[in-house]
C-alpha cells in the first residue's frame, strides 16, 4: 500500500527534467526558423548554449551566432513557437516508476507555475492529465498569483478536503515552492535532481523543505521519518481530524 499521504507535486525538474523541455523547445524553434527563413543551425546553437550554463536571451545569443541581424518581431515569434510547442519529453524513471504504485490507490496533485498552455502541453505530453486528481496551472489564475501565492494551495486544499489525508508539497525550488505550503501545516520535501536547471538554496528556515531527496524513490521513506513529527501548522489541517488515516 503507497504511503497515505495526499502528495501534491510540482512539475518542472520534479517529475521531469525541464532540461528536455528546453532542448526540445530549441529544436522546434530551429525547424521553425529552417522552413520559415532557410536558416538552418538555430537549435542546436541554442542547445549549445543552454548545456554551457547560459539562461536567458539565448535566442538573441544564437540568432548573433547564426548572422542574423537583431529583430524583435522574429524574436517575438521564437519565444512563441517555444512556447507553444508540443513538447518531446518524458517522465524521469523514477516518477514514472513512483506514480505506478500509487494509481488509482492514493489521490495525488500537482502546482506548476509557467504560462498555462505551456504546462497544460507539458502536462499531457507526460499522461499526467489521466494520472493526476487535480492539476492547477497558476498561469491561469491570473497576473500575479504564481508561487509563492497562496491561491493554488487553497484551491489544492478545498479539493483535497474530502479525502482527511496529510498534505505534502514535492518540489525543487527553495526561493518559492515551500514556503507557502509549509506556512499553511504541508510537509514539504525538495528534489535534488543532478541535472536540474536551478541550484539555488533556501534563502532562510521558512523557505527550506521539511526533507530533501535526490530520487522520488525516497519519498517513502523520507515520509515516513517525517510524519510521526509535529510540523507545527500555522492552522489545523485537515480541519476534520476523526478521518485523518493513521501513520503507523
Ligand atoms: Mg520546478
Amino acid at each position: 500500500m503507497p504511503t497515505p499521504v495526499l502528495i501534491v507535486f510540482d512539475l518542472d525538474d520534479t517529475l521531469y527534467l525541464e532540461r528536455d523541455f528546453a532542448r526540445s523547445g530549441f529544436a522546434a524553434a530551429g525547424a521553425w526558423l529552417q522552413e520559415r527563413a532557410g536558416i538552418a543551425g538555430l537549435g542546436e546553437v541554442c542547445r549549445a548554449f543552454f548545456d554551457a550554463g547560459l539562461r536567458g536571451r539565448i535566442f538573441d545569443e544564437a540568432l548573433a551566432c547564426l548572422g542574423v541581424p537583431p529583430d524583435p518581431a522574429l524574436l517575438e515569434q521564437l519565444i512563441s513557437v517555444y512556447r507553444s510547442h508540443e513538447p518531446d519529453i518524458a517522465l524521469a524513471a523514477d516518477a514514472a516508476r513512483y506514480l505506478d504504485g500509487r494509481d488509482g490507490l492514493v489521490p495525488s496533485a500537482l502546482i506548476t507555475d509557467g504560462p498555462a498552455t505551456t504546462q497544460q502541453a507539458k502536462v499531457r505530453a507526460l499522461g499526467l492529465d489521466k494520472r493526476l486528481d487535480c492539476i492547477v496551472c497558476t498561469g491561469a489564475l491570473g497576473p500575479g498569483r504564481g508561487k509563492p501565492h497562496p491561491e493554488a494551495f487553497e484551491r489544492v486544499e478545498a479539493w483535497a478536503a474530502r479525502y482527511g489525508l496529510p498534505l505534502a508539497y514535492v518540489a525543487d525550488n527553495p526561493l518559492k515552492d515551500f514556503v507557502t505550503p509549509r506556512a499553511r501545516g504541508w510537509w514539504t520535501v525538495q528534489i535534488e535532481r543532478p541535472e536540474r536547471v536551478h541550484h539555488v538554496v533556501a534563502p532562510n528556515a521558512a523557505h527550506a523543505a521539511h526533507a530533501r531527496i535526490a530520487s522520488l524513490d525516497e519519498l517513502d521513506a523520507c515520509l515516513a521519518r517525517l510524519l510521526p513529527i509535529d510540523p507545527r501548522p500555522v492552522r489545523p489541517f485537515p480541519t476534520d481530524t476523526s478521518r485523518r488515516i493513521p501513520i503507523s
